[in-house]
């Protein structure tokens, strides 16, 4: 089994099983959140014969990184890791900002973050047209430790170089409201006062629209900041790149986000990649602000990443700005996201994990 699959609770319960004091367990959880041990060797802190216990019974390395690719601008790295079945999955680190002109080594200025972009799924079974991964088809959930390795795989990375995790953002492989129970217990993984202490307002989770899994985390009252796919004002439009729209409309979505608003007082983010003459012009900001009117949001739109089945092409900076323009007479607020590791094929809905 996997290490990063235990929680608090079933890591006692297997040292209570294996008869070594309770506290064991806890040198354990700390050893791979605070200290970030990768291997069962590093915790010099236990006893021999558990070191080795743990060697033999645990994997400690679940995910096999076959290839990584920086961006030309250094800024962006994705990583390519084959799972234990062979599957494989991709996960990226966005920096931003420079730690080195901020006299700060802690890695907590402001003024530099370092976001990772994180799996959920090996594919997608939501088979948006726009995107690598929706064209690749589903082939499985990942677990719940497998979601958290991705982390702690970066983690370990940036310790190296006296730098920390900012930011998570679950919109890497895969749609993280259709494997919901496995995403909320990394997230509560990641967010343990005990262990990794990641604070649940710095993670994102994007979904392509699931309402009713919107409201069951909206009754769940996470701190987790919300982001939804939206890309259509129009059932007829959104159908067309979104199959997902069949089961969810348009409508259903927004009652979903009202709920949630409602809830929990915080803001949903919705995010549209603007695709030339598809989606961008200013009839379509119009009609999107209308049915956002009231609600407490903010759209997020990017150009179109390309992907190899889509021949839809990005908008232009001018058409893109100009859509911004028409949301924010309209009392939407619009930003219009930068494209990041687009050269390595790490932008939003490039991530297909192939070896090619
Ligand atoms: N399945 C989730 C999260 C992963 S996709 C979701 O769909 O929200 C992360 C984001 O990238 C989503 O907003 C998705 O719509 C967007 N995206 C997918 N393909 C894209 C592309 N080719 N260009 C720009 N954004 C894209
Ligand atoms: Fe899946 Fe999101 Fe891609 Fe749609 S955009 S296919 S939901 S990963």
């Amino acid at each position: 089994m996997l290490i990063y699959d235990f929680d608090q609770k079933t890591l006692t319960d297997l040292v209570n099983r294996w008869e070594e004091p309770a506290y064991r367990a806890k040198q354990i959880w700390q050893g791979l959140y605070q200290h970030l041990y990768s291997t069962p060797e590093q915790f010099t802190n236990l006893p021999k014969p558990l070191r080795d216990r743990l060697a033999e019974s645990l994997d400690f390395t679940p995910l096999k990184p076959k290839l990584f690719l920086d961006s030309s601008d250094q800024m962006t790295r994705k990583t390519l890791f084959e799972l234990n079945d062979g599957e494989v999955i991709e996960s990226v680190l966005m920096r931003y900002g420079d730690p080195a002109d901020s006299h700060d080594t802690s890695g907590k200025d402001s003024r530099s973050r370092r976001t990772l972009c994180i799996s959920t799924q090996a594919g997608c079974a939501m088979g948006c047209v726009f995107c690598a991964t929706g064209q690749m088809g589903f082939n499985r959930h990942l677990t719940s430790g497998e979601i958290v390795a991705q982390v702690m795989y970066y983690a370990q990375m940036l310790k190296e170089e006296n730098l920390s995790v900012t930011n998570i953002v679950f919109m890497g492989m895969g749609e993280p409201f259709h494997n919901y129970d496995n995403m909320m217990a990394a997230i509560d993984r990641l967010n343990d006062a005990d262990g990794f202490n990641f604070g649940a307002r710095r993670m994102t989770i994007s979904t392509v629209g699931l309402a009713p899994q919107i409201k069951r985390f909206a009754d769940e009252h996470r701190q987790v900041n919300l982001a939804i796919s939206l890309h259509a004002a129009d059932d007829a439009e959104r159908v067309a790149i979104m199959p997902v729209n069949k089961r969810y409309k348009i409508g259903d979505v927004m009652e979903a986000c009202k709920y949630y608003v409602e809830k929990t007082h915080r803001r949903v983010t919705f995010e549209w990649a603007l695709i030339n003459g598809v989606n961008d012009s200013p009839e379509v900001a119009k009609k999107l602000a209308s049915k956002l009117r009231g609600l407490l949001c903010h759209v997020n739109a990017i150009p179109l990443n390309p992907t190899t089945g889509y021949s839809g092409e990005a908008t232009s900076r001018e058409r893109a700005n100009l859509f911004k323009e028409t949301l924010e007479q309209a009392g939407i607020p619009c930003t219009i996201r930068m494209r990041r590791g687009i050269d390595i094929a790490a932008g939003c809905g490039q991530l297909a994990g192939s070896i090619e």
